[in-house]
């Protein structure tokens, strides 16, 4: 079967085609235009015809899914505008919200028979604001505060509230979509929420500012001690996974029937950035031996969210990486590309 997959050529995208493509499937990889899909073909060019480009433009482009969703089984959508330096909210919001509805009415109006589910890439962003008091939270929060924020201060807001306010109304848009169609579509869909994505980038990316913002910032923490003038024993006090099992939780999404109508949370764990320089410490041998990298404050760690797992343990069970792995990984690519 034929998966279309948009933001085909970001961090998580390049992950997902990968994992579809080793998987059997077929991938319609959404680009905004065939100059950003070129890496894509040549990492993953022993499978052939199996992968192809599909140049959408700018998603907020009314219409600009409409040809892409053309006779596939399943889409999943991560393409949305990932970065904290927006002016206005609204250079966030606009694509964020446009592509989601965008995508849902292309597929409402063009999606074949055969389409069974779309999977959309939201965010822990839409479930809770960062925190450093204690607070467990679930599929059932929702992190409106940053709506309005942005609302009232515009261009003032903190870029964090932003990037989640946007967050929060493309998933909302998404739901209210789903819910008014519900008896006219044979498909479902299904959200996965993640909160810091870190690991490995596959996707291309030539110098370390090119990088996309994840992971950008584990580069300036861990490599150039920038915590953002906190302490890295109490920032970000937030989850994280691994870009592989986040790309994964979006194909077993795909797959697994009771992951339909669910909002899904991933995340392996509460972290601060000195657990990071704590496990980085210990690894042997030395996977980027080219740099001396901070040891931090070992200290006390105030990790402050809780993530309820129990949703995805019972539809998707992915068995996570831990720290180590997702470390020694980045690291060595680091080590390799000279960084
Ligand atoms: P990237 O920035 O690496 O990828 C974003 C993708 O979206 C790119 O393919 C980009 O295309 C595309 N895109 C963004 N805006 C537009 C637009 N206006 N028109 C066309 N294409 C657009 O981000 P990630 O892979 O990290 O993020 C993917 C998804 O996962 C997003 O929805 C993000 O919110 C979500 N997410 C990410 C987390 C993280 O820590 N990384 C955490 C939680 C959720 P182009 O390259 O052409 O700009």
């Amino acid at each position: 079967s034929t998966i279309l997959v948009t933001g085909a050529n970001g961090f998580i995208g390049t992950w997902i085609v990968g994992h579809l493509l080793k998987g059997g499937y077929s991938v319609r990889a959404a680009v905004r235009n065939e100059g950003r899909g070129k890496h894509l073909l040549d990492i993953y060019e022993s499978y052939g015809a199996r992968l192809k480009l599909f140049a959408v433009g700018d998603i907020s482009k009314r219409g600009a899914f409409d040809d892409a969703v053309k006779g596939v089984d399943a889409i999943i959508h991560t393409a949305s505008p990932v970065h904290l330096s927006a002016d206005e909210p609204s250079e966030l919001i606009d694509p964020a919200v446009g592509g989601v509805k965008g995508i849902l009415k292309s597929a409402l109006k063009n999606g074949s028979d055969s389409l069974k589910r779309i999977v959309m890439s939201s965010s822990s962003a839409a479930i809770v604001a960062f925190s450093t008091a204690p607070v467990t939270v679930s599929e059932a929060d929702w992190n409106e505060p940053p709506i309005k924020e942005c609302e009232e201060k515009g261009r003032d807001a903190s870029s964090l509230a932003k990037y989640s306010a946007s967050k929060t109304l493309a998933e909302k848009a998404a739901w209210a979509f789903y819910e008014k169609h519900k008896p006219e579509i044979k498909w479902d869909i299904s959200v996965i929420n993640p909160p810091w994505v870190i690991g490995p980038a596959i996707h291309e990316v030539t110098t370390v500012d090119s990088l996309n913002a994840s992971s950008k910032h584990w580069y300036d923490a861990i490599v150039r001690e920038d915590f953002g003038g906190f302490s890295p024993l109490t920032t970000p006090g937030h989850g994280w996974a691994d870009v592989r099992d986040v790309a994964m939780a979006h194909v077993r999404a795909m797959e697994v029937p009771s992951a339909g109508g669910e909002r899904i949370i991933i995340s392996v764990g509460s972290w601060v950035w000195q657990d990071w320089l704590d496990v980085i410490s210990e690894l042997s041998p030395n996977p980027y031996p080219s740099r001396t990298l901070p040891r931090g404050t070992p200290g006390i760690c105030q990790r402050a969210i809780t993530f309820d797992m129990s949703k995805e343990q019972r539809i998707l069970g992915i068995k996570f990486r831990m720290m180590e792995e997702t470390a020694k990984d980045v690291l060595a690519d680091y080590e390799h590309r000279g960084w």
